[in-house]
């Protein structure tokens, strides 16, 4: 047997019995797709700042967040005490709270196209609500998207990355363009416009791969949607981190729909869409065009978690968090050319993805690394580091130098174990 695989074993006895219990009476032993590895996943007993402790006490650097949505951290003081007011104050109720419309405001003043705001409970909920909008708008059903782009957990939308196990033919709901190719999207709007209510795209591809739109990509394809009369929607569930108004700030681009998610709950689950009013008014009993409703939508905790976490969340920080995470990409590339592992990384702000091959992959489900991946990403959690398996991180606002510099040892010492196996 691998050492690595061994050694992971020989120190997560609580997580796999946890485990195999769980495999008992739950499909797979995770509701969550994207947290389950081999042979056990880790059972978390508690998380505090940058750290988290696994059932066998085994403590670890967190250096995925739970995928982006921790931006402060775990139990990050500030969201604590404002939550557990309103827990003690009752946690739902069939009316509204003023948190809402205070995130709501947030939100409004710091992302330049959003003059109006609904929120749901996931980032696949807002891809849901936006596809819902563009639907009414246009009288069109069908979405174009690239592949390998992620907008949340739906067979429409998860198509592009999981080609072959849908038993339907996805051309009744999804045209698939190729990421940072604008005459893929041209093309496709041209062909097939009329059926087309919405492009969805994300300005960095975060699950397949933390992967930049260039600005050209952005805007041809937003000016193709137009001209073909599609709504083009900003997937900013992963990217609102990058400047307080999302990377739309950064490059002025203008999405008719904004999807908004992660952070902006501060831990607790949430989605969200912004945009114009004249399309969120849909939605606006008064004069309803179609519905949305939720028991949790825009409940009293979520909402109170996210204004913290949301306006918390300063253009300093911004730059503290990627000037960490340059840090961390410097050290894990000296790293890997030490113990002769091939290695590249995509980095933007405080998100990277690294690779064990000379060039990354145009996305994660096209790398011909995943033999030292997951070797890697088990030595990682055998030297005290969390990050996703497939090689993905995210840096909170609490972190600092020294840490990132305990964590880029860690991941030293992970990869000389993954060198000694494989070479
Ligand atoms: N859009 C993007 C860009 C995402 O990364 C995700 C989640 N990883 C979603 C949408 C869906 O969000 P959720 O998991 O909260 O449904």
């Amino acid at each position: 047997m691998s050492k690595i695989l061994e050694t992971y074993k020989k120190n997560t006895p609580k997580s796999a019995k946890a485990d195999a219990r769980a495999r008992k009476s739950i499909s797979g032993g995770n509701s969550r797709g994207a947290a389950v590895w081999a042979p056990h996943t880790l059972m978390m007993q508690e998380g505090s700042g940058s750290k988290i402790v696994d059932l066998d006490g085994n403590e670890y650097i967190d250096l995925i967040n739970n995928y982006t949505s921790l931006i402060h951290g775990h139990a990050y003081p500030p969201i604590t005490e404002a939550v557990t007011r309103q827990i003690s104050a009752g946690t739902a109720w069939t009316a509204n709270n003023e948190w809402q419309a205070e995130l709501a405001e947030t939100l409004i003043d710091r992302i330049p196209t959003a003059e109006s705001v609904r929120f749901g409970n996931s980032g696949s909920e807002a891809a849901l609500l936006a596809l819902q909008v563009a639907r009414v708008v246009t009288h069109r059903l069908k979405i174009l998207m690239p592949r390998y782009g992620y907008h949340g957990a739906m067979m429409e939308f998860e198509i592009g990355s999981y080609d072959g196990i849908f038993n339907f033919d996805y051309a009744d709901t999804t045209y698939l363009g190729t990421y940072n190719d604008p005459e893929s999207f041209e093309k496709i709007l041209a062909e097939h416009g009329s059926e087309i209510a919405a492009v969805f795209v994300e300005p960095i591809m975060g699950a397949g791969g933390i992967i930049s739109a260039t600005p050209e990509f952005l805007a041809r394809t937003r000016a193709a949607a137009h001209a073909a009369g599609a709504l083009f929607v900003c997937d900013e569930v992963v990217t609102y981190r990058m400047s307080t108004g999302g990377v739309q700030e950064i490059l002025g681009l203008e999405p008719d729909i904004t999807m908004l998610g992660k952070l902006i709950g501060g831990g607790f689950p949430v989605g969200a869409i912004a945009g114009k009013k004249e399309y969120l008014s849909i939605f606006d009993p008064e004069s309803p065009k179609s519905s949305h409703s939720g028991t949790f939508a825009g409940n009293p905790v979520t909402m109170a978690a996210g204004v913290v976490a949301t306006r918390e969340l300063t253009k300093e920080r911004i730059e503290h968090m990627a000037s960490l995470c340059e840090r961390l990409d410097a050290s894990v590339i000296a790293s890997a050319r030490k113990v002769g592992l091939p290695i590249s990384v995509n980095r933007s702000g405080s998100l990277m993805n690294l690779f064990f091959q000379d060039q990354a992959p145009r996305a994660v489900q096209e790398r011909d690394d995943s033999q030292a991946m997951s070797r890697f990403y088990m030595a990682s959690l055998n030297h005290g580091v969390l990050m996703a398996p497939r090689g993905c991180i995210s840096l909170s606002t609490v972190m600092d130098e020294a840490l990132i510099d305990e964590a880029g040892e860690r991941v030293a010492a992970a990869m000389a174990d993954v060198a000694d196996e494989l070479n």
